[in-house]
């Protein structure tokens, strides 16, 4: 490397931390050298930090703890209570219709899954190649069409629409669609989706992961089908997520999971078999002993965002991602990815490239130089990011990429994100 080439790249390391003021949360470690480090964990996306308020009401409620829907006990009534009032705080949350179910999952990645075991017969599921692989791969038992990522929400629309009339009209169809990017952090048109997918007599489900934390989600204003979405995004890490919507699928498919809870009466047979009746509530689904903690700090999360006011919270975003962008643009050296362009509406996610670059090194050079933890890779969405850089689709780039050459394409990038509620 020359001395020139050496100098640039040193003002481009200093840039680009400079660009990104600390916007997440300031995390104090220690290092196995002894003495701490305190960085700023820039990762919401991946997952988000407790909420104070989450973190107290779990600490209020921990003592107490006990397993639902079995005991004649104070703390399995009071956890019972605690766990039925949380699915009800999140149908408020999430403006469900009063048919809907919530059913407590283990994130969006098992309620997608749950949601693929419910199709009914010869279901055709349609996706965008630009989605999360939990969105992307859940479906594959089914007959997947996977649709080109669309340069503008007007062409998701055109595109999905097309797609769908191609179809036969009589047979059961689903669409599944992210509402916020996880690598450019934009906005889909939600409810134009859901408008040419009822139009074409398939069925909706949102991916809400990423917008969830940042926006509100409304399932009836939207007339989405369901919403999936994850607590430890939502500033609730305690291992729970949601799918709440249309009942009438979830009732008639297999439970999701076989045993104890999901099952209303078992009796054995005179030849041996054992038979069953299944809940049909969103019992059906929980089988086990569900995770109360899980399923309180998300409503405890959905009260405290509530609470604070979404249009507070999109406005205090909004400020943070104009300051990020403004920073990042001021650098020649970065290349910020976006499919919708540079006005389209987004969340605090910004994915970017800086030229010359490894992306994997210069994140390790951001965290351990300047303290700021950010994430690198292809973001679980393999094919969007490889679209994005310009890569083809046999391109490697997640762990143990080979190095661009000089002169090459980045085979991954680095993303930042965070939000307003912490
Ligand atoms: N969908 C999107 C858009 C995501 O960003 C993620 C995680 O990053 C998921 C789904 C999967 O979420 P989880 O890992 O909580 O299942």
């Amino acid at each position: 490397m020359s001395a020139t080439t050496a100098a640039a790249d040193r003002t481009v390391c200093r840039a680009v931390p400079e660009a990104l003021p600390v916007l997440g949360r300031d995390v104090t470690v220690p290092l196995v050298t002894g003495g701490e480090v305190t960085y700023a964990a820039l990762d919401y996306a991946a997952s988000a930090p407790a909420l104070q308020r989450v973190w107290d009401d779990v600490a209020a409620y921990a003592p107490y703890y006990g397993s639902v829907h079995r005991g004649a006990g104070y703390l399995s009534q009071l956890s019972t209570d605690l766990f039925e009032n949380a699915r009800e705080a999140v149908a408020g949350f999430l403006g469900c219709r009063p048919d809907d179910q919530v059913v407590f999952t283990r994130s969006t990645t098992d309620s997608l899954n749950l949601l693929a075991r419910a199709l009914p017969a010869g279901c055709r599921v349609f996706v965008f190649e630009t989605e999360h692989h939990a969105s992307l791969l859940p479906w594959q038992d089914a007959d997947v069409t996977c649709l080109d990522a669309p340069r503008s929400p007007r062409q998701a629309v055109e595109t999905l629409e097309r797609a769908l009339a191609d179809r036969d009209p009589h047979g059961p169809a689903l669409v599944c669609v992210t509402g916020a990017s996880n690598v450019t952090g934009e906005l889909w048109p939600v409810r134009e989706l859901a408008a040419a997918a009822h139009a074409h007599g398939a069925r909706i489900v949102l991916d809400a992961a990423q917008l969830a934390p940042h926006h509100p989600v409304d399932i009836t204003g939207l007339d989405v089908d369901w919403v999936a979405f994850s607590g430890h995004k939502l500033y609730a890490p305690f291992g729970s997520g949601v799918l709440a919507g249309r009942a009438d699928w979830l009732r008639a498919a297999e439970p999701y999971l076989a045993g104890g809870g999901a099952s209303r009466k078992v009796t054995r047979r005179q030849d041996g078999g054992v038979d069953v009746e299944w809940h049909e509530s969103a019992a059906r689904h929980e089988a086990g002993s569900p995770n109360v903690i899980g399923a309180y700090s998300i409503a405890s999360a959905c009260k405290a965002l509530t609470e604070a006011g979404w249009d507070a919270l999109i406005a205090r975003e909004e400020y943070l991602i104009a300051k990020v962008r403004a920073g990042l643009a001021a650098v020649p050296e970065v290349r910020v990815l976006s499919l919708f362009g540079d006005d389209a509406p987004r969340v605090g996610v910004i994915s970017f490239v800086v030229e010359g670059w490894n992306s994997s090194h210069f994140a390790a050079a951001l965290s351990a130089e300047y303290g700021i933890g950010v994430r690198d890779g292809l973001f679980c969405a393999h094919p969007l990011v490889r679209t994005l850089l310009g890569t083809g689709p046999q391109a490697q780039g997640e762990c143990g990429a080979p190095e661009a050459a000089p002169g090459e394409k980045s085979l991954n990038a680095i993303r930042v994100s965070f939000g307003a509620g912490t």
